[in-house]
Parts: C-alpha cells; sequence; structure tokens
C-alpha cells in the first residue's frame, strides 16, 4: 500500500502546506480522503491523474476538507470520465446536491453513487476492508481504516483524541495518520497534550501527525518532544507531496 499525503495543511495556508487530502493506492484501488482546496493541483503534482482514483471519501463536510471536489470532477470530465464513488458520513448526499445546485451548468454531468455511513461499519471493495468510526468534531465525521494485504491505514480526519478511533485501531494498525492541528485546547481538535494522553500503550506502529496550523508549524521540536513522552514508534510530521510505503 502507498500513501500520499497530498495536502497537509489546515484552512490558513502557509508557503508549502495546502488543504487536506491523502491518497491510498492499495494497488486495487486508488482512494481519495478529503479533498481542500489546492488537493488536485497536488494530484497532478504526485504523478497519479485524478481519472485514476476510484473513490472520494470525505471525513466530513468542512471547506477544508471538500472545496476541490468539484474541480476534481471537472477536470475529469474533461478528459472523457463522468463517474465517481463518494462515501461521506451522514449530510454526504444533500452537501453534494446543494454544491452541484450553485453550478447549474454541471448538473447532469456527473454520475455519482454516493454512499452515507455510520459508526462501525465495515465493508469491502474488492480485496479491502474499509471500516468507519464516528470522531469527536463539530459536525458528523467519520474516521477511516483501510487493510490491504497485510497493511493497514488510519487517517482521523478532525477530531479530539477519541473512542472511535481507539476502536478502529482494535489489536494494531501499521499506520495512524492523525491531525495536530492545534497547540493549545480548540474544541473538536488534537493538541500535542491530548494526543500524548490517546496514544499511551496503543498498538500503533507508525505515527503521521498532520492538518498544521500556522502556529504547529513553527513549534514542531516541542510538540515531538511532548508526543514521544507517550510514544516509543516512530513520529512523522507530514509534508505535502510526502510518499510512504505501509
Ligand atoms: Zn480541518
Amino acid at each position: 500500500m502507498r500513501v500520499v499525503l497530498l495536502g497537509t495543511g489546515f484552512s490558513i495556508p502557509t508557503p508549502s502546506r495546502v488543504q487536506t487530502g491523502i491518497l491510498v493506492d492499495t494497488n486495487n484501488n486508488l482512494y481519495l480522503l478529503d479533498c481542500g482546496s489546492g488537493v488536485l493541483s497536488r494530484i497532478i503534482q504526485s504523478g497519479y491523474s485524478p481519472k485514476d482514483i476510484t473513490h472520494i471519501f470525505f471525513t466530513h463536510h468542512h471547506l477544508d476538507h471538500n472545496s476541490d471536489f468539484l474541480a476534481i470532477l471537472k477536470a475529469n470530465y474533461l478528459m472523457g470520465r463522468n463517474d465517481m464513488r463518494v462515501i461521506g458520513p451522514t449530510g454526504t448526499v444533500k452537501w453534494i446536491e446543494m454544491q452541484l445546485k450553485s453550478y447549474p451548468y454541471l448538473q447532469g454531468r456527473f454520475e455519482l453513487d454516493t454512499k452515507e455511513l455510520q459508526s462501525m461499519d465495515v465493508f469491502n471493495i474488492g480485496r479491502d476492508e474499509i471500516r468507519v468510526a464516528t470522531t469527536s468534531h463539530l459536525e458528523p465525521s467519520l474516521a477511516y481504516r483501510i487493510d490491504s494485504k497485510s497493511s493497514s491505514v488510519i487517517f482521523s480526519g478532525d477530531t479530539e483524541p477519541c473512542e472511535g478511533i481507539k476502536k478502529l485501531i482494535g489489536d494494531n494498525v501499521g499506520v495512524l495518520i492523525h491531525e495536530c492541528s492545534s497547540i493549545s485546547k480548540v474544541s473538536g481538535h488534537t493538541n500535542p497534550k491530548t494526543l500524548a494522553r490517546f496514544i499511551k500503550g496503543l498498538p500503533v506502529y507508525k505515527l503521521i501527525l498532520t492538518h498544521f496550523s500556522p502556529e504547529v508549524e513553527s513549534n514542531m521540536e516541542n510538540i515531538k518532544d511532548i508526543v514521544s513522552t507517550a510514544f516509543n514508534g516512530e513520529i512523522i510530521f507530514a509534508e505535502d507531496l510526502m510518499k510512504l510505503e505501509v
């Protein structure tokens, strides 16, 4: 499994980080997890094509996680592909409907197969197994676990450290991509202290921190010190276009 961190920034831009987006390439399928502003360009920069994405997963419907959605569909349409499978939390169908209403010239052009998921849903896409859990954010939000062959990855989306992600980790997970968007306590988000308390003793082999506000970006050493007091595995600070073989 290959994970490509397309966008590792927050709503406030920095020169090297666009908003949220991750590609997961399992060889069987190419999943795009969230697509905030800048992600369409990052897909091209990563060497992939948006035409090859088999499924788009939304963690939730805040702008920094979904604003490139129509841009991706439109680019694909111009390249001869008009279908997409879309997976997201409650409200995803309505959200897509409202987006398309804003752009009458796009209506009727796309064939979308959209599924809304509930916590602890488990299903297969080809040989890949997908699990979802509700997280602790400001609106319906999901974390995803993808298992393919003997590899596994979880993406938290936006959340405070929560039981749902603990359940997804279960006996173990190879890679946990967890947001760490703030330095101090912010409702619905994670900071280094709450992450350290959460991660202690959990069977996670590699922890990738992402969704950095400018404030977090300028305090990374400090954050590593705090999280590593509780976690012995490898800690990686995500960067845009970083590729990992999992
Ligand atoms: Zn966010």
